[in-house]
C-alpha cells in the first residue's frame, strides 16, 4: 500500500485513536491485506513489519478462514469479533498466536474499509484498556467498545464467554483437519458449589468463581483459551497439547484450585473442582468433542470429584 492509501483509510476511520486505545499487539490492515497502521505493542511483537507491506508476507492466518484473503472477505460480510490463529511464516505449533479480528467501517459511508487485527495477549489488563477506550468519544470506538465489553468476555471473571468458545471450537475443528496441531478440550466444574452458595451466600459464591477463573487463567499459556461456560463451569482449550502433557497440566490446575482456601470477608472456603478432558480428533465437530469431555467430567464427578478423568 502506498502512504496515500493509509491516508485514505484515515479519512474514513481514526486508526490512530483506535489503536492507541488497545494494549494488545494490534494492527489495522487494508481490505487488500496490507498493513496500514501498527500500534506500539505490535512493533515489539513483529519487529520487521512495516506499514505498507503485505501482512501475508510475515504471517499466515490458519483458522476457519484458511488465508488472510478469506478472513478479510469474511470480516467484510459478518460483523462482530472473530477468533483466528496467526502463524509466523515458516513456524509451526508454538509459533502461532491467538487473535481476533473485526471489520472497521467508514464513519462517512458506513461501508467496510479496513480490518482490525489483535493478538490476544492474556496478560493485558483489560480494565485499563476499557478505561482508555472510555475516554474517547469517537463513534467507531463506541462500537468497538460494545464488542469488547459484551461480545466475547464474561463480565464476572474476565475470561472468554461461551459465544467466543463456540466460534473458537469451530475454528479449531476446522484447523485440525488441515494441520496436525491438535489440542485438548477440558471441561471444569466446581464441586458442590451449591453448598458454598447455601452456606456462605451468593456473593461468596461469585468470589469463588472469580478466584477459580484467575487460578486457571494464570497457569495457562497465551495460546490456550479459557472461557466461563456458565454458572460454575469452565471450558478450556489447550492448544497443541495432548495425552500426558494435557493430563498433567490439568492435574496442576486442579491442585492450584485445591491448594489454598478462598477468602471472603471472614470466611475461608475450601474449593475443589472436577475435570473431564479429551483430545481433539480430526473428524470432530464442536458438539462431538464437547460430548466426550462432558462424559469424562461426569465420570470424575461420579468417582468422587476433585479429580481429572480422560475420555477413553
Ligand atoms: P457438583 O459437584 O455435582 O457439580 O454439584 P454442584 O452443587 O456444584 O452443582 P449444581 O449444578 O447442583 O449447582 C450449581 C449451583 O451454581 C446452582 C446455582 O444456583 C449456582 N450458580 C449458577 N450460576 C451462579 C453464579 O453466577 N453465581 C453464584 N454464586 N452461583 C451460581
Ligand atoms: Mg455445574
Ligand atoms: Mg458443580
Amino acid at each position: 500500500m502506498s502512504a496515500e492509501a493509509s491516508v485514505l483509510i484515515d479519512q474514513h476511520i481514526s486508526t490512530s485513536s483506535i489503536l492507541s486505545g488497545i494494549k494488545n499487539p494490534a494492527l489495522v490492515m487494508s481490505l487488500s491485506g496490507k498493513v496500514a497502521r501498527i500500534n506500539h505493542r505490535c512493533r515489539q511483537f513483529l519487529p520487521n513489519i512495516q506499514e505498507g507491506e503485505l501482512l501475508g508476507d510475515f504471517c499466515e492466518e490458519s483458522g476457519v478462514f484458511g488465508s488472510l484473503r478469506q478472513m478479510i472477505h469474511h470480516a467484510r460480510s459478518v460483523s462482530g469479533l472473530h477468533p483466528c490463529r496467526l502463524q509466523a511464516k515458516g513456524l509451526r505449533g508454538e509459533g502461532s498466536w491467538l487473535g481476533f479480528f473485526s471489520v472497521l467501517s467508514s464513519k462517512l459511508t458506513h461501508k467496510p474499509v479496513a480490518v482490525l487485527l489483535e493478538v490476544d495477549d492474556h496478560k493485558v489488563e483489560r480494565e485499563n484498556r476499557l478505561l482508555a477506550l472510555d475516554q474517547d468519544v469517537d463513534k467507531q470506538l463506541s462500537a468497538l467498545r460494545h464488542y469488547h465489553r459484551d461480545g466475547i468476555h464474561d463480565p464476572l471473571t474476565g475470561l472468554k464467554n461461551r459465544r467466543y468458545m463456540d466460534s473458537f471450537l469451530k475454528m479449531e475443528c476446522d484447523l485440525i483437519k488441515r494441520q496436525s496441531t491438535g489440542g485438548t478440550l477440558v471441561v471444569v466444574d466446581i464441586d458442590h458449589f451449591k453448598r458454598i452458595n447455601d452456606i456462605f451466600g451468593h456473593n461468596a459464591g461469585d468470589e469463588v468463581i472469580k478466584v477459580v477463573a484467575s487460578r486457571l487463567q494464570n497457569r495457562l499459556r497465551d495460546s490456550d483459551v479459557a472461557c466461563r461456560w456458565g454458572g460454575e463451569e469452565f471450558v478450556i482449550f489447550l492448544h497443541n497439547t495432548c495425552g500426558h502433557r494435557a493430563f498433567s497440566t490439568c492435574e496442576e490446575l486442579r491442585t492450584l484450585i485445591q491448594q489454598h482456601a478462598v477468602a471472603y470477608q471472614s470466611h475461608k472456603m475450601d474449593v475443589t473442582a472436577s475435570f473431564g478432558i479429551t483430545s481433539l480428533l480430526t473428524n470432530d465437530s464442536p458438539d462431538s468433542v464437547f460430548a466426550r469431555a462432558d462424559k469424562a467430567l461426569y465420570q470424575a464427578k461420579s468417582m468422587g470429584r476433585n479429580q481429572v478423568q480422560v475420555d477413553t
